[in-house]
């Protein structure tokens, strides 16, 4: 990748953040953590192709940091879980062995594990001393007839999201479109039930979340010919080109890819999101409006009523426990006014919401769900987000990972949204998952267990110094390892 194609890249037309004033899309703060490298950002968007084998070339070091690092599942293949790395050594850059190296754990590769293609990941060090991984890509396919897909995002190119718009870039230009999809089995179709042919751009499949709303598309009658990424297969992606329309499920991470489809395929495509019953009933009307079947819309209007009917029954006993409880979301901005209206649809009072990475459509939503006053958090440290804990009397602190131990050193309720979780919260009954984690964790026992003063410092006249969490004794929460850690969520 050239400068040029790096700034085009950063310059995004379909991105809200590009119609604000002196507003890019990127812009790391000296000093702080930036999150993962445009590798990282590239490499973990496309991972979840199942059948590819992903090579990392560069160092070691590259592939450990990042692989394998989400919860994303496949319901077949698991080649993607294989690490796979050229393994660069200081040998290997003086003697000028890198392109030879990644021919021939192509070759391995492919005789190995017979993959469906081979993935290259681009890294820092075989950047810099100009291995040319396109014509080492070219040279292995022609020779072996399996799809090798050079993908340039070395780290320092930037950011993880310029990671990912690299990574879906180098789908439609090299993946979509090369393959037509496979035909109907006969008998699928009849009067009144034709199929239709979608695509999801930015759909991981996280705990196997896409699988609570794939029963709603085959009952529907929509296919979902491919996705990028969540439980694909390359020859899925290879026919994303014949769509009816391209549903934005991550508004930025892979914007790029819903707008080349529309300029190079004519896809019509529309942003929306899985998290909470109100928003999953507006997805798959969204779908019903734009392919405009009649028979479609009265088919997603009845599974809706019927859908939204057994929802709210099974959710009632768990509102009940939630009711009044009050939420710190921190999830770096993406799609925070979804889960909001999750959240609210449970009863619970979000108090305030990370806006890093929200658009202004995203942060005039939040408004409209949390009213004109809404506190919106743009640098999420810990100091400041346990703060807000502690001043408005949160119960839990909904956010990333990498926030789990500010929270539990604070002795602060703590439920993981992001990449990492162990459970799916999309779909109608994703949000019975979310109900049931959100009660599992506000009411465990082990924080009135952890508040109370040390057994120890009972009685030495110390004990009376609780902070304001019943934290016991100690520092209190606002003091524990309120250290440099970015508290911005990572997402791709
Ligand atoms: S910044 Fe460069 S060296 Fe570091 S992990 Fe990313 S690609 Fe590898």
């Amino acid at each position: 990748m050239n400068k040029k194609e790096i700034a085009a890249l950063l310059d995004e037309p379909a991105c809200a953040h590009n119609s604000k004033a002196k507003s890019g899309c990127a812009k790391p703060k000296p000093g702080a953590t930036a999150g993962g490298c445009a590798f990282d950002g590239a490499q973990i968007a496309l991972l979840p192709i199942a059948d590819v084998a992903h090579i990392v070339h560069g160092s070691i070091a590259c592939a450990g940091s990042s692989w394998d690092s989400r919860g994303t599942r496949s319901s077949g293949p698991t080649l993607y879980k294989m690490g796979m790395t050229t393994d660069l050594t200081e040998q290997d850059v003086i003697m000028g062995r890198g392109e030879k190296r990644l021919f021939h754990a192509i070759k391995q590769a492919i005789d190995t594990y017979h993959p469906a293609a081979v993935f290259v990941y681009n890294t820092c060090i075989p950047a810099m001393i100009g291995d040319d991984i396109e014509a080492v890509c070219r040279q292995a396919q022609t020779r072996w007839g399996t799809p090798v897909v050079p993908v340039d995002a070395a780290g320092f190119y930037g950011t993880k999201n310029l990671g990912n718009r690299i990574a879906g870039e180098t789908m439609v230009k090299h993946v979509c479109g090369t393959r037509e999809p496979d035909p109907l089995p006969p008998g699928i179709e009849g009067p009144g039930f034709k199929v239709h042919a979608i695509t999801l751009v930015g759909e991981y499949n996280i705990a196997g979340e896409l699988w609570h709303v794939s029963p709603l598309f085959d009952e529907l009658g929509l296919r979902v010919l491919g996705s990028l990424s969540g439980d694909a297969r390359y020859r899925e992606v290879q026919t994303m080109h014949r769509s009816e329309v391209n549903m934005m499920v991550c508004s930025k991470a892979m914007i790029n890819v819903a707008r080349m489809l529309k300029e190079r395929f004519g896809t019509p495509w529309f942003e929306g999101s899985f998290y909470g019953v109100a928003d999953v009933s507006q997805a798959l009307r969204d779908f019903a409006r734009i392919i405009e079947d009649p028979d479609l819309t009265a088919r997603t209007e009845t599974l809706i009523a019927r859908e939204e009917a057994a929802i709210h029954a099974r959710l009632e006993p768990w509102r009940a426990r939630l009711a009044g409880r009050k939420v710190l979301l921190y999830t770096g901005g993406v799609k925070s006014w979804s889960i909001i209206s999750a959240l609210q649809d449970l009863g619970m009072t979000v108090v305030a919401t990370g806006t890093r990475k929200s658009t202004e459509d995203d942060k005039a939503r939040i408004r409209e769900l949390m009213g004109e006053d809404a506190v919106m958090i743009e640098d999420g440290n810990p100091r400041a987000l346990l703060k807000i804990v502690h001043d408005q009397g949160v119960d839990i602190l909904i956010a990333g990972g990498r926030n789990m131990y500010t929270a539990l050193k604070a002795r602060v309720p703590f439920l993981d949204i992001n990449q990492e979780r162990e459970f799916g919260y999309a779909g109608y009954s994703g949000m019975l998952e979310l109900a049931k984690q959100l009660c599992l964790t506000v009411e465990s026992p082990v924080w009135e267990a952890v508040r109370r003063p040390a057994p120890w410092s009972v009685g030495s006249g110390t004990a009376a110094a609780v902070d304001p969490l019943g934290a016991g004794p100690r520092s209190g929460p606002y003091e524990s390892d309120t250290g440099a850690h970015d508290a911005e969520s990572a997402h791709a």
